[in-house]
């Protein structure tokens, strides 16, 4: 039989080769039907027990797993439980079936539409969020139906799940033991839970991978290739034995670089970096630490918006941001306000300006919105009381917006203090991701404690290409000359200012441009998890001084392209095997 490869999205990383295991999830059918006044309170009472069952049905997932390695990436079983009691779904449903007597599955279905159209389609964050409210409409509609809502079968260990869609509590139980060797998905996009729990426990996942069920049946052999967002079904035998030894090659490297977790990100001449982690969500944060982290250097708190129609209260963030304060014991966490705006708006609101990329965002948005700021700030002095909490204000053009922010921030701890709650000031940093504020960072570093290199955002608004659109993707060049001109004036302004330097985009966790990083002299690296041995390895093997004559010739050439042959030609002789992924980068000791 000839192999199908499809093209998904890479959900988590890694390679794993399996029989394939469907998942068959079927979406409900919701038929309408008419009913007269006497059966108005029969249907409301069966609402009421679905809705007692659906409770039951989710606790009853949470304590099987509960003794179980991976409890704590149950909390979105508890967001939907409380999802299920909603007014917005309870209340609106009982109307339908009262005023409209309406059976109560299409009254339920209706209200789980309306909800959903809260949320725009067009950004990926929200539509995970839509995908929520399915999941618990589907629930109370097929326990009203009498219908099996879990998976219940396990399969066999080292199986890769091929499913449709997955829900948060199929997804719990189908991982809890780990027998799961791969995951993919014909829906679903990277900020999926599904992904996000694949991500955490290291199972290698392909989501959006658009006809897998229909391609792959029980049994088949199949290869996921969580890095690259590839599927391989009924691969040849040429093709698994291919696959099975980069598998095997992979798990060696990862052995290997697990030795280095806990030596210091040290260079050959002595310059020590701290490696830090960008998370959006607590559940990351074992993960980060198994990998080497030394704190939190990018929390994206507006991932806090996510499975929930109302916005997050004071006391939700101050639980969130102290749990993980404490499951960081005593490490730096770095807190970025939110950076909403945009597709990213809290439920029903909708910007619709030409530009938003230009748009009210970030602390543009805060500052416009203090009601849903001054919540987060006081939330954030509060948790500082329990951990090593940073503030962190983002897509901040200038002087006057970071004296707005740290002015509400005291008057956030003023006003907290002032209630006698327990609280501390902690040190406040910016983003660096506008060309304005990079021109002006001698000036921002006079105001803050720390400054962090927003690499994503920087190289879009100094190129002037959107980050997300593919006909310009091939000019998106973190090694253009004028990009590598503004890292290094910004890095030079927090220098003498005596400020602490970060670099929090992608650009610090690929270790193609670690040498380079090393030249400009930054503090620490903040990256996904599972990149930091790698990065760690090669700061381990260099100098600084060789990052620094690096630099320099490259600040003499002046295409992208040149500087980014020069930057190869360098890393393939300092570190053969690097780049093609086989990670020959010198002893681990030393
Ligand atoms: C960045 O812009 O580099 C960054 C880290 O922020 P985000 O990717 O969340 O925009
Ligand atoms: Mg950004």
């Amino acid at each position: 039989m000839a192999s199908t490869t499809l093209q998904g999205l890479p959900a988590s990383p890694g390679i794993a080769v399996g029989r394939c295991w469907t998942v068959d999830r079927r979406k409900v059918r919701t038929p309408r039907r008419n009913i007269a006044a006497e059966e108005v309170e029969a249907e409301l009472s069966r609402l009421e027990a679905a809705i007692e069952l659906s409770v039951r049905q989710l606790d009853g997932v949470k304590a099987r797993m509960e003794t179980a390695d991976g409890a704590e990436h149950l909390a979105i079983l508890e967001v939907h439980r409380a999802m299920l009691r909603d007014p917005s779904l309870v209340d609106e449903s009982r109307r339908l079936v009262r005023e409209e007597r309406v059976n109560v599955e299409w009254a339920v279905k209706r209200t789980i539409r309306k909800i959903k159209g809260a949320f725009s389609e067009d950004d990926e964050f929200f539509r995970e969020r839509r995908s929520d409210v399915d999941y618990v409409g589907e629930r109370i509609v097929k326990n009203l139906l009498g219908q099996g809502v879990d998976v219940v079968e396990t399969p066999p260990p080292g199986s890769i799940v091929v499913a449709r869609d997955l829900s948060p509590a199929d997804t719990a139980i189908l991982f809890h033991d780990r027998k799961v060797a791969g995951l993919v998905t014909d829906a679903g996009g990277i900020t999926s839970h599904t992904a996000i729990v694949a991500r955490a426990l290291e199972i290698p996942a392909v989501v959006g991978a658009g006809k897998a069920t229909t391609t792959a049946e029980r049994g088949d052999w199949i290869v996921v290739d969580g890095g690259r967002g590839l599927v391989v079904v009924n691969p040849s035998p040429g093709e698994r034995a291919d696959y099975e030894a980069a598998r095997i090659r992979q798990m060696e490297r990862e052995a290997e670089l697990a030795r280095l977790k806990d030596l210091p990100a040290e260079t050959v001449d002595g310059v020590r970096l701290r490696m830090l982690g960008n998370i959006e969500f607590g559940e990351e944060v074992p993960g980060l630490l198994s990998h080497g982290g030394e704190g939190v250097g990018l929390y994206r708190t507006e991932f806090l918006f996510m499975g929930r129609t109302e916005l997050p209260t004071e006391e939700d963030h101050y639980r969130d941001y102290r749990n993980i304060l404490e499951a960081m014991g005593g490490r730096p966490v770095t807190v970025r306000t939110f950076d909403l705006g945009g597709d990213k708006l809290p439920s029903g609101q909708k910007d619709h300006s030409e530009n938003p990329a230009l748009g009210l965002r970030a602390v543009r948005y805060c500052l416009r919105h203090p009601d849903l700021f001054h919540a987060q700030l006081r939330a954030a002095v509060r948790a500082a009381a329990h951990g090593n909490l940073r503030l962190m204000f983002p897509m901040v053009s200038g002087v006057a917006e970071v004296r707005a922010a740290k002015w509400m921030l005291t008057e956030a701890f003023e006003e907290v203090v002032a209630q006698g709650l327990e609280a501390r000031m902690p040190p406040v940093g910016i983003m660096v991701e506008l060309p304005a504020a990079a021109v002006v960072a001698d000036r921002l570093a006079q105001e803050v404690d720390f400054l962090s290199i927003g690499t994503n955002d920087l190289i879009q608004y100094t190129i002037g290409v959107d980050r997300q659109n593919k006909d310009v993707a091939y000019l998106y060049k973190p090694l253009h000359l004028a990009v590598l001109r503004m890292l290094r004036s910004i890095a030079d302004a927090a220098r003498a200012a005596g400020k602490t330097v970060s670099m929090c985009g992608e650009m610090a966790g690929e270790p193609l441009y670690t040498l380079v990083l090393l030249g400009l002299g930054l503090d620490e690296l903040s990256m996904n998890g599972p990149s930091i041995p790698l990065v760690k390895r090669v700061i381990r093997s260099a100098s600084a001084r060789e990052g620094r004559e690096l630099l320099d010739r490259l600040l003499g050439l002046n295409t992208a392209d040149d500087i980014e042959r020069e930057v190869r030609a360098e890393m393939t002789r300092r570190f053969p095997g690097l780049l093609e992924g086989d990670a020959a980068v010198g002893p681990v000791s030393g």
